[in-house]
């Protein structure tokens, strides 16, 4: 590389539209711009030569951890012998269909087919139509609702960021789409009473869903989407019995369930799927993330029986399913998702996210739960949330104007250490690589703490 890293970002400045970014002040100069170079373990590393440790896994995906030599010579042998080929009309390759029968056989029981996709989003926007179709076959045109969760997250897309329920991915562009809808979020922290179990919080949430339903006429209803813990909209383990009673109440009014396990799944909870790790007996599940760890784009729905037979019946009633991506089943994906199972399973990798997670856990409780500036430490597995409070006993919020959860992000950079802002509230996310030891979860935790009462120090 010839150009200096301020060169360079003048040129990203002029030609780049960012992610999530604020559009005027990033190509203004007025917000800075980092350039990632490289990456090793849960380490990266910029074009200044920064190294920082990543808490956060990218945006929690990169699971087995950065620079994994393995993972690209997977890749570069799938290039070299089938870098691409369509699954359109029974077209397949050798990656996918290993891959497709690894992935039915650690998925919990009743699981049947998986669709593949390049993004969370597309995943889930293959769900919607999946589900409308379904109900269509089955006769139920006006069946067609469905039903998120305030402060869930899948996605930025049409359907998919409707069915988020953070009103930054709505406000101004016209979303959510009148189908879907949104039923409170399980957050215990935030309980209408505080004298509720965790247990009579679930049933109220359940009680809550039912409302909805009722009032929307559940032959209008047809499926709710969930994430088994909560997590761009603040990192939340559900309450206890919550996903039995929301389930209770789906398969009374014969709503299906899809559980959103882009984050949760492959081993981010210490289990194989969140869906397991809660028994939430979904209908659908939406994968990406965690499957690759993000080495290659890839996405899936896995289809369980009960819907695959309806879809099997409509194709006998209407021909071909019209739905497809050019880069369905992508064999280089597939051969990606496939090397990192292995990786997975070879170096106990959903166990370490069970064990050094637990000491995740024990270690931001022990030093967080009783800080002045920390409402709520929580977590499960290798996902911890720190939600932070203007008073403690109260649990208020802090002014948003004064962007409390970014500064401390921002004086976590400092100390070397990327942990996220998350979008809603002042609330800090961690999601290490699963290959983090418990060494570096005492680091993470020194360096957050340190963060923490530098952003205090200035606030008390
Ligand atoms: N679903 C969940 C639970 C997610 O966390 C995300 C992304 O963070 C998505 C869906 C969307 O995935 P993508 O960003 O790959 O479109």
């Amino acid at each position: 590389m010839t150009l200096d890293t301020k060169k360079l970002l003048e040129i990203d400045r002029n030609s780049v539209f960012h992610a999530s970014t604020h559009l005027k002040q990033y190509a203004h100069g007025e917000i800075p711009g980092r350039i990632i170079t490289g990456a090793q373990g849960i380490r990266i590393i910029d074009s200044t030569g920064i190294e920082l440790i990543d808490a956060f896994a990218g945006l929690y995906c990169v699971n087995i951890g950065y620079g994994r030599v393995e993972m690209a010579e997977a890749i570069y042998e799938q290039a070299k012998k089938l870098a691409y080929y369509h699954t359109y009309v029974g077209h397949t390759n050798e990656a996918l269909i290993e891959l497709s029968d690894r992935i039915i056989k650690m998925a919990p029981a009743g699981m049947s087919k998986v669709y593949y996709g390049m993004s969370g989003s597309d995943a889930n926007e293959t769900q919607l139509k999946l589900v409308w179709y379904y109900n269509n076959v089955l006769g139920r045109p006006q069946k067609k609702k469905i039903i998120s969760r305030d402060r869930g997250y899948h996605g930025s897309s049409i359907a998919s960021g409707s069915m988020t329920g953070l009103p930054l991915f709505h406000a101004h562009f016209d979303l959510p789409l009148e189908r879907i809808k949104h039923t409170i979020a399980p957050v215990y922290y935030r309980r209408p009473d505080n004298n509720m179990s965790e247990a009579e919080f679930s049933r109220y949430c359940a009680a809550e869903l039912e409302k909805m339903i009722l009032a929307e006429g559940p032959d209008t209803v047809a499926a709710m989407i969930g994430e088994p813990v909560l997590g761009t909209g603040g990192i939340v383990p559900p309450p206890e019995g919550y996903w039995s009673e929301i389930k209770q109440v789906l398969d009374k009014y014969d709503i299906l369930l899809i559980a959103d396990e882009v984050v949760c799944g492959f081993g981010r909870l210490g289990s194989d799927f969140g869906s397991t790790h809660y028994d939430m007996k979904p209908d659908l599940m939406t994968i990406a993330k965690g499957l690759t760890s993000a080495y290659q784009p890839l996405s899936g729905v896995i289809v369980g029986d009960k819907v695959w037979q309806v879809l099997e019946q409509g194709t006998d009633d209407w021909g071909a399913i019209g739905h497809g991506y050019t880069y369905s089943g992508h064999p280089m994906g597939a051969a990606a998702a496939l090397c990192n199972l292995d990786i997975i399973a070879r170096e106990n990798l959903t166990e370490n996210a069970r064990d050094t997670g637990a000491y995740l856990q024990q270690r931001m409780n022990e030093t967080f739960a009783e800080h002045p500036l920390v409402g709520e430490s929580r977590g499960v597995g290798l996902l911890h949330a720190l939600e932070f409070s203007s008073n403690k006993a109260e649990r208020t919020h802090f002014d948003p104007a004064l962007k409390v959860g970014p500064q401390i992000a921002a004086a976590c950079l400092e100390q070397g250490l990327i942990a996220r802002a998350m979008p809603h509230g002042d609330i800090l996310g961690f999601a290490p690589p699963l290959v983090v030891n418990k060494d570096e979860i005492d680091d993470i935790v020194e360096r957050t703490k340190k963060a923490v009462n530098q952003v205090t120090d200035k606030l008390i």
